[in-house]
C-alpha cells in the first residue's frame, strides 16, 4: 500500500458521510433538495425544471439529465 492509496480511501469515507449531496443536474454540493432513484437534485434546479417550459432551449438539458437517472433504475 502506497500513501496515495490511503489518501483515496480516506476522501471516498468522507465521500460517503458527508451531509451533502451532489446535484445531478447542476453538479454542486447543495443540502436541500430531492431525491429520485437515489439521485439527488437540489430545490433550486427542481424549481428551474418545474418553471423550464417544454420550448425552451435548456429543457432537452434537463431531459438529458433525469435520463440518466431512469436508464440507472432499468439497469
Ligand atoms: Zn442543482
Amino acid at each position: 500500500m502506497t500513501d496515495h492509496a490511503d489518501r483515496t480511501g480516506d476522501w471516498m469515507d468522507d465521500a460517503e458521510r458527508n451531509d451533502g449531496k451532489t446535484c445531478i443536474i447542476c453538479g454542486h454540493d447543495k443540502e436541500n433538495g430531492i431525491v429520485i432513484v437515489s439521485e439527488f437534485i437540489c430545490e433550486e434546479c427542481e424549481a428551474e425544471m418545474v418553471r423550464t417550459d417544454v420550448r425552451d432551449a435548456r429543457y432537452p438539458f434537463f431531459i438529458h439529465q433525469m435520463k440518466r437517472i431512469w436508464y440507472q433504475k432499468d439497469a
